[in-house]
Formats: C-alpha cells, sequence, structure tokens
C-alpha cells in the first residue's frame, strides 16, 4: 500500500516537472493569430532630447511603424524626483512641431503624461506618484489644463492618459471619466473598476523584451493577446550609458516587427478602436495572473508575463499552473533545508549535547527575527519568503532530530 503511493507521488512529481520544462507557459502552439504589439514612448517634453526624438520618429517613418508618444505638458524644470517647489515648462512650439510632424506623416499618436512629472508625496503607497494620493480636485485640474494644452498646440483630440510612474489611484479614474478620457495605459497594478467605462491598456514589457513576448503570445491559446512595449528617449545606450538598448538595435526591432506576417502594430488609440476587449475585467485578470508567481525568483517566471492576453480559460490554467510551481518550489527549499538540519542534528546532538539547546533556540529565535525584518512593511517578496522558508525547514529539521534522539 505504502509502496503503491509513493509510486504515485513519484509518477506525479515527474510528469509535474516534465510540464515544467517543456511548457512553462502550459499551452500548445496555437494556430495563425493577429499579436497586437503597441510601442508607448513616454517622457517627450520641453527638456527631452529632441535629436533623439527626431531619428525616433523618422525611424519609425522608415520602417511604417506607429508608436504612441506620452507627453509631458508642463514639465517640471529640474528633477522629477525632487519634491521641493519647482518651475514648470509648458510644451515649446519647436517640441509640439515635432510631434505634429510625426501626427501628419501617420506615425504617432499623443497620449498625456501627467502634468509636470514632478514627484507629490504618496503618503498611502508611498513611492513615487504625481497623481495617487492627490486630492480629487487638484487632478482633475491637472489633467485638464495638460489635455487643453496639448490639444491646442496640437490641434488634435486627447483622449488617452498614462500616468507617471504608471501609479494612479480611484480619484484618478473618475477625473479622467469626467474629462471624456477613453483609455488609461499605466502598469497592472493599479485600481480597476469593472464599472468603469475606461479601457485598459497596460504596459506589458520592455523595448528589449520584446521578442521575448512575442514568442511567448505565438505559444498561447489566445485569439487576441495585446503587448504593450515602453520604452523612454534615453532608453537608448546612444545617449544614455545605462539604457537598455542601441538605437540600431531598436531599428532591427521594428524592421523585424514589420516582417512578421502574425504581428500587427498599433498605436495606443488604434488599439482602443480594434481590440475587442480591453476592459477592467480582462485587467483583472492579467494581475491575478501576475501574482499567481510573485513568490519565484524572476529566473523562474514565466514569459507569459509579458502578455496581456485575453481569454479567462488561459488565465484560469495559467494560475493553476503557477500557484503549483510555487508550492512545489517552496515544498523543495522546505525540504532541502530540513534534511540537513535533522541528519546533522542526529549527528551531532549524542556526542555535543550543549549543542543541541543551542541549536534549537538560537534556530528558532533566529526564525523569528528574521521573519519580523522580512515582513515588517507586511509586504511579502520572494527573496523574505525563501529565507523563512529555509529557516523553517532547518528549525524543524533541528526540533525533530532532538525529539527523535529522546524518543526510547
Ligand atoms: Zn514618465
Amino acid at each position: 500500500m505504502a509502496r503503491t503511493r509513493i509510486h504515485t507521488a513519484i509518477k506525479f512529481i515527474f510528469a509535474f516537472f516534465l510540464l515544467f520544462l517543456t511548457g512553462r507557459d502550459g499551452c500548445a502552439a496555437a494556430g495563425q493569430k493577429q499579436i497586437i504589439v503597441v510601442l508607448r514612448c513616454d517622457d517627450y517634453s520641453s527638456r527631452s532630447s529632441p535629436e533623439i526624438e527626431t531619428r525616433l520618429i523618422d525611424a519609425l517613418k522608415r520602417y511604417n511603424v506607429p508608436c504612441t508618444f506620452g507627453v509631458i505638458p508642463y514639465v517640471c524644470a529640474r528633477d522629477f524626483e525632487d519634491m521641493s517647489e519647482q518651475a514648470c515648462m509648458p510644451l515649446s512650439s519647436v517640441k509640439a512641431g515635432i510631434l505634429k510632424r510625426g501626427i501628419t506623416e501617420g506615425v504617432l499618436d499623443v497620449a498625456l503624461h501627467g502634468y509636470s512629472h514632478q514627484t507629490c508625496l504618496d503618503e498611502k503607497q508611498g513611492g513615487y506618484a504625481e497623481f495617487s494620493g492627490q486630492s480629487y480636485d487638484k487632478q482633475l485640474k491637472k489633467i485638464r489644463d495638460g489635455k487643453d494644452l496639448l490639444e491646442s498646440m496640437l490641434d488634435i483630440q486627447v483622449d488617452i492618459f498614462i500616468p507617471p510612474w504608471n501609479r494612479y489611484g480611484p480619484d484618478t479614474l473618475k477625473a479622467l471619466e469626467g474629462l471624456g478620457f477613453r483609455c488609461i495605459s499605466a502598469g497592472p497594478y493599479g485600481d480597476a473598476e469593472q464599472a468603469s467605462g475606461l479601457k485598459f491598456l497596460p504596459a506589458t514589457c520592455t523595448l528589449p523584451e520584446l521578442r521575448e513576448a512575442v514568442g511567448s503570445a505565438g505559444r498561447i491559446p489566445d485569439d487576441q493577446p495585446v503587448i504593450v512595449a515602453y520604452f523612454h528617449a534615453n532608453s537608448f545606450l546612444d545617449i544614455n550609458k545605462r539604457g537598455g538598448l542601441w538605437f540600431s538595435e531598436f531599428e532591427g526591432l521594428l524592421d523585424w516587427l514589420g516582417s512578421r506576417k502574425d504581428i500587427n502594430v498599433l498605436s495606443a488609440a488604434e488599439a482602443v478602436d480594434m481590440v475587442a476587449d480591453l476592459s477592467a475585467r480582462r485587467l483583472i485578470h492579467y494581475r491575478s495572473f501576475l501574482r499567481s508567481f510573485y513568490l519565484l525568483p524572476s529566473f523562474l517566471r514565466p514569459s507569459s508575463r509579458l502578455v496581456y492576453f485575453h481569454s479567462e480559460d488561459a488565465y484560469r490554467s495559467h494560475i493553476i499552473y503557477w500557484r503549483g510551481v510555487t508550492l512545489f518550489f517552496y515544498a523543495g527549499i522546505l525540504l532541502c533545508s530540513f534534511c540537513p538540519a535533522f541528519f546533522a542534528g542526529l549527528l551531532i546532538f549524542p556526542r555535543l549535547r550543549s549543542a543541541e539547546k543551542i541549536f534549537k533556540y538560537c534556530g528558532a529565535g533566529i526564525l523569528v527575527l528574521f521573519s519580523i525584518y522580512a515582513f515588517h512593511d507586511l509586504v511579502i517578496n520572494y527573496k523574505g519568503a525563501i529565507g523563512v522558508t529555509a529557516l523553517l525547514g532547518g528549525c524543524i529539521g533541528v526540533w525533530t532530530a532532538s525529539w527523535r534522539l529522546k524518543k526510547p
């Protein structure tokens, strides 16, 4: 009986790891479909580099690929992260002219990217934000003033909003709906009211991750995968040594996107018109999926995280699969820390009685202290979770060895 159970357990573990190794996205290849790719370039303002932006628009035109520019209407004069009083620089006529050329050539559309992009203190969430944490009236005024400036200078309708640092709150959504915006493009973790009339088009990856995202979108059995790759003018190594890619690599990406028959590159405004479902419900599913593996180290995370897919069945199966992987991962850590501690205890304690108490009580004390340190801000990350699990396994091993030795 026991032998049958062991065999069943071994078969189950083997099947699970086979699935893990052969299909981390947990699905078979799907038939021909259109993968929607949206390119989003943030932080265009009076302070951003006109040289690289002009090159950018030229390249978009040459490869006939559209892009959405997130434009800051009244950029703060010094530093985004400096919370002290700063002057604001309205979008200059030169920079508006560059945008107008791109709009006329049909390669870019414009989204409102905050007001000044200056950090305000968000006492509730902490971290950088221009909008979340601010009063509704303040947010409404900033968004209205920014929209008015862009619309009057560019002679277009601006109805897509990109919050700086991808952060916003429920009052931001309320203000956007009141001002006639159609879509918000932030990250995956913002507020999303099911009843909201806004469309949600979250950024899913960076430019260097784009090829991996497209590969994963091809494997997911989903009729409407969307990838939003975001970047900034200073993402290029040509002007910033901390950038993510060279401009020539970006041109290579544009060429590759244009050559793929299964990829449809759209601007954000085109995606809002053409993608059937960009509802809050889709964002909520995407967020649940991302949360299903957030306790895994980054090298174990699936490439499907870079794709905003649509099918609720696909989300369901991915969530179950990745919760299972997470469970196995932590069970493995528990076992790997339990076994050496247990056997070391069996070996050492009979020979060195004083070591038993030291290991038992010091180990428990270290576990408690580390747990307080790891979870003090009530945010669990994978490094803290791995440390606590390993210490817990070690403590259980030591205490079990001690109990086993006392057993007559
Ligand atoms: Zn920004």
